[in-house]
């Protein structure tokens, strides 16, 4: 074995590292520098300018939470739209939802996806095959410009953090956009970072969002990989009372859905109390 490591530095002095087993990937895309390798605990891994963005062994954590909680949520999502989510787990997930009928992704890095297709195949599956499904790579921002009022019940944001390519992704006329395009009873799901190192990230988009929506918040999920603690999703919903929903209902729905059995992180009790927020997460909502 190879004692060579990769490391993660995530904030100026403090980072992670992996074993490496073997470099599987290592290119620089027109948009950011991309790696992949198969580590020695953590299954394979992407890396984004440095920065883990997936790991095999506990992707199913974030994915599960980004994309049931908003779906069973609103109950009826038939038409939902992907922001980024190159490596196609959201695309996956979105699909095993029985409701939906239309998902189209907007993951603006093609590099992205050809390499997560070749090195990350089980990430993704058929998903990208699934006649549901429409794949574009594109900026998400022009995609959100272009898109009909009301054309679809829920927007999941499953972007890189807002610095580069991703930066757009965090600004008022991204969310007024997705306001627009959402049904009434629409929910946008975002991307927020884990606020205990990145409190601004999750105070700024909320202020943001507030601006276009009733209902805005954050759910908690610990990921591993993505390390400080909890790390949060932003909730705005053009209606309120969507997140308060009883773990029976939720469990009623993800049997219908045809999604209840198959999740290891997401439950009816996990969504119910995900949004129970600890004070110093809680504070920068209404900070
Ligand atoms: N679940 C992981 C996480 O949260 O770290 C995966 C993130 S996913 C791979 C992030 C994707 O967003 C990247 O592939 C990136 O290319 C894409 N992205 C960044 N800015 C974008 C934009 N403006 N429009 C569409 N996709 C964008």
């Amino acid at each position: 074995m190879t004692d060579s490591w990769v490391n993660e530095t995530l904030y100026p002095a403090w980072g992670q590292r992996f074993r490496v087993v073997r470099e599987l990937a290592r290119t620089r895309s027109d948009f950011q520098d991309i790696m992949v390798f198969d580590s020695e605990m953590h299954g394979r891994v992407m890396l984004l300018d440095g920065v883990v963005q997936i790991t095999e062994a506990d992707e199913f954590v974030y994915q599960e939470m980004i994309v049931h909680v908003p779906l069973l949520a609103h109950g009826e999502a038939s038409r939902v739209l992907i922001i980024g989510a190159g490596d196609g787990g959201v695309l996956k997930r979105v699909l095993q939802h029985r409701t939906v009928t239309r998902a189209v992704m907007v993951e603006i890095d093609g590099e992205v996806i050809r390499l997560a297709r070749e090195f990350l195949p089980a990430i993704g599956g058929d998903a990208w095959d699934d006649p549901r499904a429409e794949v574009i790579v594109g900026d998400g921002i022009d995609y959100v410009q272009r898109a009909a009022d009301a054309s679809f019940d829920v927007v999941i944001v499953d972007s890189t953090d807002p610095i580069g390519v991703g930066e757009v992704l965090f600004t008022d006329d991204f969310y007024a956009n997705c306001a627009r395009l959402l049904t009434p009873s629409g929910v946008l799901v975002n991307q927020c970072g884990v606020p205990f190192m990145q409190a601004e990230e999750l105070r700024e988009t909320s202020l943001r969002r507030g601006k276009f929506f009733a209902d805005v918040s954050a759910y908690v999920a610990a990921v591993p990989t993505y390390v400080g603690g909890f790390m949060t999703l932003g909730w705005s919903a053009k209606a309120a009372g969507m997140r308060e929903l009883a773990p029976g209902l939720l469990r009623s729905r993800a049997a219908a859905a045809g999604v209840l059995g198959t999740t290891k992180y997401w439950s009816p009790e996990m969504q119910a109390s995900a949004f129970v927020l600890p004070p110093y997460i809680q504070d920068q909502l209404s900070a």
